[in-house]
């Protein structure tokens, strides 16, 4: 049983990059990591009622499975070194998320303690706002990662060794 032969006669194209790509963008496995509040809404997102597992989101509890992370909440200077560490064991390509008011620029926390936006010391790919934002607005803010990695060039020949990955800019 299952679907057989579902293009009947016909075929596809498409060039190694869209495939490379598109295979990407349907499987991004994040790490499991929130930091405060946001992170209540992180774990709504990938609860039932709003499902992450069907867009191939996966959490993963290692950095050396992950190819995502999501930094959820207010990222204090003393917990930044820890950050940049699991960032560091993730594989890449890899992307960043900063979902929130605090991780895009420190939100109401305008202390000594606090990183004023984790782009400070990672390459944010997408900025969420909001305090929290919703799950909705997480959900929207992977599909901007997903249209960003569709857009790579030079995907295929990267992963075998020929050339560099050039990614487009921050959503
Ligand atoms: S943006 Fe708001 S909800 Fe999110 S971690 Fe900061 S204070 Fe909490």
């Amino acid at each position: 049983m299952g679907v057989e032969n579902p293009l009947g006669d016909n075929i596809i194209t498409t060039s190694l990059d869209a495939l490379v790509n598109w295979s990407r963008k349907s499987s991004i496995w994040p790490m499991t990591f929130g930091l405060a509040c946001c992170a209540i809404e992180m774990m709504a997102t990938g609860a039932s009622h709003n499902d992450l597992d069907r867009f191939g989101i996966i959490f993963r509890a290692s950095p050396r499975q992950s190819d995502c992370i999501i930094i959820a909440g207010t990222v204090t200077k003393k917990m930044l070194p820890v950050i940049k560490t699991v960032y560091e064991q993730m594989p890449e390509p890899k992307w960043v998320i900063a979902m929130g008011a605090c991780a895009c620029s420190g939100g109401v926390f305008d202390t000594y303690s606090v990183v004023q936006g984790i782009d400070e010391a990672l390459p944010v790919d997408v900025y969420i706002p909001g305090c929290p934002p919703r799950p909705e607005a997480l959900l929207y803010g992977i599909m901007k990662l997903q249209d960003k990695i569709m857009k790579d060039k030079n995907s295929f020949g990267n992963s075998i060794g020929l050339g560099t990955r050039i990614e487009s800019a921050a959503a």
